[in-house]
This record gives structure tokens, C-alpha cells and sequence, in this order.
């Protein structure tokens, strides 16, 4: 777009009489700027800062053009367009992008599933289509322009969310969005503060559908229907299970079946939990009306593997597992956190630590309804907070105790005595639940590796991108699953459906299968006293020599149990294997023994991620490819072959055969770095700022006085060390931190459990959050810093730092 047309859309005037040029980046964040010579920065001010004052900074940063409510007085030159209102120019430039764009756009609102609805809808489309969406949940005042802004006829389809918290708002997000197709997912049972009825808020919703040519929704929320009937008059299209619809769906088992105009389609589901079925329907009407076939709908379905879970799980004290749901309290909200509640595995004995619904209307029926809910999901215990549940005492049985407010729940000893329990802790946030979660959580020491569950599902759809729908994936969660944490790795796994695990050592199986993993497991490195423990605890161990075959089928013969074995063969790794030379005496073993099932065959490649030694993998798999052919053909059943790692499956998909082992991917990190762009990194190690000092021109900062001061110095003191796993060769000014976006190289030597930093002109205080590694520095850069490889650097993280998983 050139310059001036930019003016003129937005309406607004220049400092000067600039030369047009092309403008093709919008930035309205002064800390994600991009500096580019082409950038246009949208002076957006928050509640918390005048943009305007980033202004002369920018100009520094290489910023020429800037869209500002006020001309500033400023030497640097630079071109000013000035408008009334920086939002509202905003907005206008993507309503006109949204106008030249002559494509479909589906514009998706309603309480819950705006975001997955918009994120399956784009996998399902995007098979056939080119289809921009909104990132993240953008669905704001701000968030709709920026998603909307990038269309132009490049794309076939736009697919952008909108989401509203008061009266009024919708209005201008429907002129930017412009739907062509509507989705309303659903409304939830509380109206928010802002709003006087549920049905205000579903008529105010609908303005986005304004001009819209079809709205598709669902006939089973009868309030949705109703006020769409009264109040709108576009055309419409309506699903539904239990009315009687435009759509008619049945559901039976894992069978999806959908008449649409006479037509009759079905699918296979890929969950069945209620709010994941509707979102999918939604998409599939939505797929139909667009014209995708069965075939294409139903392939995109496969890919839609990932649910996206929004509550976090954290370890808590004595063995707890915590759930923080403590900002928003309604029905639906509640039994979303049970569903998440009852998929944790972790722990049989569930806790509810509930606070008054502030902003629904609860009467006594309602809370009998809560408390039918809980037991529903087999919550054992309840703690209830609040008058108004203190009120309803009566519709909850004994399993619940009540607390005025969250000042006498604190004060008695509840929270002490509870012990090996999964705890919810949900209410609405003038509760203060904080302090309950604060109470609840491990603090031992402030180093923690906080590694985000929603994105390892990302990277494991990533991968399976790579895969046909039907090859199996093991995933790899030795050593601590690569120093994130097995037991709620594992979990999350298992959870979306992975086929196999693998760890490296007994051990490592017997903590997840006592934390309630059930897939099948594999156990690389099995010792030959562990066959009893194996059996007991359905592990199949990696079978490595004839020796070891030998001595295993013998105790499990004895306990008359077939042995299910996993042989790997030597290929040219030279580390664990069976040599393809001694192929007969194996098959002689075998045909000696009826306790033997061989699940698979497979091989480990030596430098899967080194291009240069393309020749010698394809070696190794054609070596592996006869040997597991001569060997299958020999037996009476065939078993799985597989071959690839991470890097492996990147760079030859093609022999994939049944199965992949997937270990450093799923952690973002993958070798060479070819799917850095979309793959994300779960894990980030941070700490605190203990101290921070001013040291004079001459001193010498720590151990053997290896840090010298040359000028006068701010040295900050940050609480990690060797012992946490920050290597020693960090020190000296090696590495560094981030500190509020800001880079603060190690001087000095790296002690056992601290650090210190030069943090001299930079803005930092004690108490400060520290980056060691997560988007920047990332692993790889510190793997380069010490000369080592990524994997040794997230496994090396030691166990007294403390792993919290969130899922964004
Ligand atoms: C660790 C391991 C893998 C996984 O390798 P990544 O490079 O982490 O994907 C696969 N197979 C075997 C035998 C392994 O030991």
C-alpha cells in the first residue's frame, strides 16, 4: 500500500509532504517492532503508558512513519500522520483490506469455543484453500484489526474470531470482519457485569452477522434460537442433536452423522466429550456449506488431533496436583474444569475448593445442579466459600464443608491436611483464590522450568504432519522426558493419543505406570534381573543381543508369559543391537520357542540430522529393510517396523514404515533447525534477581576474582547455578539472561547455586524475572555457547528445580 492511501483511508493529515512510498508492515506494540524501513507504527496508547513517548526511541530503531493523535515537537525527521483517534484509524485501514478482499469470511463469535472452533475450521479448510486466520484468540478492538489487516486476494478465505465485554462493541467489529459466514458456538449461563440479560448479550453478539449471507449455529441452545429468530433476518442454517434442525446430527459411539440438504455424511469422531463434538459440528456444517467433500472433512479431522486445554496443572505440597481455575466462575466454567479434572489421571481422590457465582443468578436449584455436577465427576471432597453457598448448605450432602469467606477457609487447617489429592481450585476473582494456590504450591526454590503442555501437543501435530494417518507414533520420554517431566508429559501424551512410549531405564516406567499411564511401553535399556517387574508391570523391553533374548524368554517361560519384544538391530550405530550377521542363530531362537511376540523390529540411525550423511542412512535403512523382511518372512506374525527419530521423520518421511520415535521434537528442538518456524519451544528456564550492587572501577566480582570491574558496574546476583544445571562455562560473560526483554551478560564464575550478571544502564530491580533460556537466549543458543548440543542442555536441568506446566 502506498503511504498517501494509507492517509487518505484513515483520514488523516502530514507533517510534511513526504515522497509516496510503499507501506506493508503495521506495528502497534513499540516493543515487537520490527524496525523495518517500510513499517508504519500506530501510536496505540494503553492504560499503562502515551505510546507517543516510544516515538523518538523508535526513530532511533529505524521507524519513518508514525500514525499519532498529536504532532510531536521532535528534531529527529520522521512523518507524522496525525488522526483523532489512533484505534479507530486502525480499524479503518483493515475494514478497507477486508473490502478488497473478495473471498469468504467466516466471522465466528459466542461464549466458549470461538478459538478452537476458528483453529479446527482453518486445519479442515485449509486442505483445499490458502485460509488466513486470527492468531491466538484476537478477538478484541485491537486483536480483530491486526488478524484482519494482512487479507488480500492471495487468500481464499478469512476465518477471524470476535470477542466483546460490553454493549456496543460489536458493531465495529462486524464492519471490519465483514462476515460472509457466521458461526455462533454458543452463550454460557453468565451474562457478565456488563450486561442486564443473557439475551442482551446473545442480540448484541449478533450485530457481527449484520450482512452476513448464512449464520450457522446450533438449534439445541434454544435462548440462541429464539432470539435469532426474533431479532435477525439473514438467512440462517441450524444443527442440532436433540431438536429438530435444518441439519439433523446423530451421534452413536465414535460415529458421527450428518443429513445436510438431503445428503447423508458420516464421521469418525476423534473425542467425544460434549464441547469438543459441538465445536465439531459447527466446522463440519461449516466445511458442508463451503462444498468440502466427505473425503476432504474427514481427512481434515484426522489432523485435528490437539484439544486445546486453558487450565494448568502445577505439583503442589505433600504430593497434591493442583488445578488454578481462580479467575472466572460460571456453570459452563466449571464443567470444563471437571472434564480437565477427570482427565488428569493422576490422582484418584479429587477436591473441589469452589467460591460463591458472583455473576449468575444461583438460586437453590442452581446449586443443586452444582452439586449433582460433583458427583457426576466424583469429586470426593468440597470446600465451599462464600454466603451465598453457605446458604445453599442444604443441597449439598456431606462430602462439603462451608466457609463465610476466603479469610476463615485460610484460617482453618484444611489446606495442611490435604495430601495426595487432585484440587481444583475455581471461583470468581474477588475471592482472592490466590492466596489458596499460593498456600497450596511447592515454593522450594525460585529456578523454575515452566513448560507449556499446549505447546508440545503443537509440536507433536507438527510432526504428525509428517505422517500418513495411520503410522504409529512412539514418543520418547526418557531421561525425565528429556528433563520437562515425565509423569505429566507422559500424560498429556497418552491424552492425545500417541501410540507408545519409550523410556530408557525400568525405573523410569514402573513412576509413570504408578501414576496412572496405561499405553503400551517400551524400556530400552532393560537389565536382566528386571523380567519379574517387567511382567508385573506390563513393560516390553528393547531386546538388544541373543544373549539377552535367551535369558529372557527362559523367566518368561517359567512364568508362562510371552515375551513382547522389541529387537533392534545394529545398523551402523554401533550402540545396543543385534548384528544382521547373526541373523540365522536368531531365527534359530525362535523357532525354538513358543513364548516369544515380536512387536516390532526396528533400528536406531546414526546421523539422521547430517544431510551430508544422506548415503550412509539410506545404507543403514536398506540394511535394516532386508533384515526385518528375511526375519518376518520367518515368522507366523508380523510386527511393526521403525526406524526414525525426530530428525529422521523431517528428513526421510519416506520410510516410515509403521511407527516413528519422536523424542527432541517434541520439545521444538530439531537438530538442524528446518522446522524452527513452526515449531514451538515448551520450555523456559527462569529465576529471580536476589540482589543487585553497584561495584566500583577495579573490583572483582566472585569466585578466584575472575570478574573485573573496568569501569564502574550494576551487578545483579540471580539465584541459579551449576547445581541447577547452568554450566560453569556460562560464567565470564559466555552467556547471558534476559532480563525484561533486556540482555544481561554473566561476569564472573558461575557458583554452585548462583550467578551475577553486568545489568549496568539496564532497567532492572531485586526480584525481577530472569530468562535463562526460552525464546530468548533459546536452548540452541546456549548449546552453542558451551559446544554442546541441545538435548544435554534441557536434560541437564537438575531435579531441585522445580518443572510447572501451563497450557497459555
Ligand atoms: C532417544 C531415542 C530416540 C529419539 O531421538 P530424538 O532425536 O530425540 O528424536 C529414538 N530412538 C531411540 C532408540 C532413542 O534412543
Amino acid at each position: 500500500m502506498q503511504l498517501k492511501e494509507l492517509a487518505r483511508i484513515i483520514g488523516g493529515t502530514f507533517n510534511n509532504s513526504p515522497e509516496n512510498t510503499e507501506v506493508n508492515h503495521i506495528s502497534i506494540d513499540s516493543r515487537t517492532i520490527l524496525g523495518l524501513p517500510n513499517e508504519v507504527f500506530f501510536a496505540i496508547s494503553g492504560q499503562q503508558h502515551n505510546a507517543h513517548d516510544f516515538i523518538p526511541e523508535l526513530i532511533e530503531k529505524g521507524i519513518k512513519f508514525f500514525v499519532v493523535e498529536e504532532h510531536l515537537h521532535t528534531e529527529k525527521t520522521a512523518t507524522f500522520i496525525k488522526v483523532n483517534s489512533t484505534v479507530d484509524a486502525f480499524q479503518k485501514l483493515a475494514q478497507f483490506k477486508r473490502q478488497q478482499f473478495n473471498g469468504n469470511v467466516i466471522g465466528i463469535t459466542g461464549s466458549n469455543g470461538k478459538t478452537i472452533v476458528k483453529e479446527w475450521l482453518s486445519t479442515l479448510l485449509s486442505t483445499g484453500s490458502k485460509v488466513l486466520k486470527s492468531p491466538k484468540s484476537y478477538n478484541s478492538q485491537l486483536g480483530v484489526p491486526l488478524s484482519v489487516w494482512p487479507i488480500d486476494n492471495s487468500y481464499q478465505i478469512g476465518i477471524f474470531e470476535a470477542g466483546i465485554s460490553q454493549p456496543n462493541e460489536m458493531e465495529k467489529l462486524g464492519q471490519i470482519i465483514q462476515p460472509t459466514i457466521g458461526i455462533f458456538t454458543n452463550i454460557g449461563s453468565a451474562h457478565g457485569e456488563h450486561f442486564e440479560s443473557q439475551t442482551q448479550k446473545i442480540q448484541e453478539k449478533l450485530k457481527l452477522f449484520r450482512n452476513t449471507e448464512l449464520l450457522i449455529y446450533c438449534r439445541d441452545h434454544q435462548l440462541v434460537h429464539e432470539q435469532i429468530e426474533a431479532t435477525y433476518c439473514c438467512n440462517s442454517l441450524n444443527w442440532g442433536i436433540n431438536t429438530d434442525s435444518d441439519i439433523p446430527v446423530r451421534i452413536t459411539g465414535k460415529k458421527l452423522q450428518v443429513s445436510f440438504l438431503g445428503k447423508d455424511y458420516a464421521f469418525e469422531l476423534p473425542f467425544t466429550d460434549t464441547a469438543s463434538v459441538e465445536n465439531l459440528c459447527h466446522c463440519i456444517v461449516a466445511s458442508l456449506h463451503i462444498g468440502l467433500s466427505q473425503a476432504q472433512i474427514s481427512d481434515g479431522i484426522r489432523k485435528l488431533k490437539s484439544v486445546k486445554m486453558r487450565l494448568s496443572l502445577k505439583r503442589g505440597l505433600r504430593n497434591n496436583y493442583l488445578i488454578d481455575d481462580s479467575y472466572n466462575n460460571d456453570f459452563e466454567g466449571l464443567k470444563l474444569a471437571l472434564d480437565f479434572m477427570e482427565q488428569q489421571k493422576l490422582k484418584e481422590d479429587r477436591v473441589v475448593i469452589l467460591t460463591d457465582f458472583v455473576q449468575t443468578k444461583a438460586d437453590a436449584q442452581f446449586y443443586q445442579q452444582v452439586n449433582e455436577l460433583l458427583k457426576l465427576k466424583k469429586v470426593a471432597q468440597l470446600y465451599a466459600i462464600g454466603p451465598a453457598l453457605s446458604a445453599a448448605k442444604a443441597q449439598f450432602g456431606a462430602r462439603a464443608t462451608f466457609y463465610e469467606d476466603t479469610r476463615a477457609f485460610l484460617k482453618s487447617d484444611v489446606l495442611e491436611e490435604l495430601e495426595d489429592k487432585l484440587i481444583l481450585v475455581k471461583g470468581s476473582r474477588k475471592f482472592g483464590l490466590e492466596r489458596v494456590m499460593h498456600r497450596l504450591v511447592e515454593k522450594i526454590h525460585k529456578t523454575v522450568l515452566e513448560v507449556s503442555l499446549e505447546s508440545i501437543a503443537h509440536n507433536l501435530k507438527v510432526f504428525r504432519g509428517f505422517l500418513k494417518p495411520e503410522t504409529k507414533v512412539m514418543a520418547m520420554v526418557k531421561a525425565f522426558a528429556y528433563g520437562a517431566g515425565s509423569i505429566e508429559i507422559a500424560r498429556l501424551l497418552e491424552f492425545h493419543g500417541v501410540d507408545y512410549l519409550a523410556v530408557a531405564y525400568t525405573d523410569e516406567a514402573i513412576t509413570l505406570r504408578n501414576n496412572g499411564i496405561d499405553l503400551p511401553m517400551m524400556v530400552m535399556n532393560a537389565t536382566l534381573d528386571d523380567p519379574a517387574t517387567l511382567m508385573k508391570y506390563q513393560l516390553e523391553p528393547e531386546i538388544y543381543s541373543i544373549n539377552q533374548l535367551k535369558a529372557y524368554l527362559k523367566k518368561y517361560k517359567r512364568a508362562q508369559q510371552k515375551l513382547p519384544a522389541h529387537l533392534i538391530v545394529n545398523t551402523g550405530m554401533n550402540r545396543l543391537g543385534i548384528n544382521p550377521s547373526e541373523l540365522a542363530a536368531l531365527k534359530e531362537v525362535i523357532a525354538q520357542t513358543e513364548w516369544l511376540e515380536i512387536k516390532s523390529i526396528f533400528t536406531h540411525l546414526a546421523a539422521s540430522d547430517d544431510l551430508g550423511e544422506r548415503d550412509f542412512t539410506l545404507k543403514q535403512i536398506e540394511t535394516f529393510n532386508q533384515f526385518s523382511a528375511e526375519l518376518s518372512a520367518h515368522l507366523d506374525h508380523e510386527p511393526m517396523k521403525h526406524v526414525l527419530n525426530s530428525a529422521g521423520i523431517v528428513h526421510y518421511p519416506e520410510h516410515q514404515y509403521n511407527m516413528v520415535r519422536l523424542g527432541i521434537g517434541l520439545h521444538g528442538l530439531e537438530a538442524d533447525g528446518i522446522r524452527k518456524g513452526s515449531l514451538r519451544l515448551p520450555a523456559q528456564l527462569k529465576t529471580l534477581v536476589s540482589q543487585i550492587r553497584t561495584v566500583k572501577q577495579g573490583e572483582t566480582i566472585g569466585y578466584g576474582r575472575k570478574g573485573k570491574a573496568e569501569k564502574e558496574m550494576r551487578i545483579a546476583t540471580i539465584a541459579i547455578g551449576y547445581a541447577d544445571g547452568y554450566l560453569r562455562i556460562f560464567g565470564n560473560g559466555n552467556a547471558y539472561v534476559s532480563i525484561n526483554g533486556q540482555q544481561a551478560r554473566t561476569i564472573g564464575n558461575v557458583c554452585m547455586d548462583m550467578t551475577m550478571v553486568d545489568v549496568t544502564g539496564l532497567n532492572v530491580t531485586e526480584g525481577d524475572e530472569v530468562i535463562v533460556f526460552g525464546e530468548q537466549p533459546t536452548i540452541n543458543d546456549l548449546a552453542k555457547w558451551a559446544n554442546t548440543i541441545p538435548y544435554e542442555i534441557l536434560t541437564n536441568v537438575s531435579t531441585r528445580v522445580q518443572r510447572i506446566f501451563h497450557t497459555d
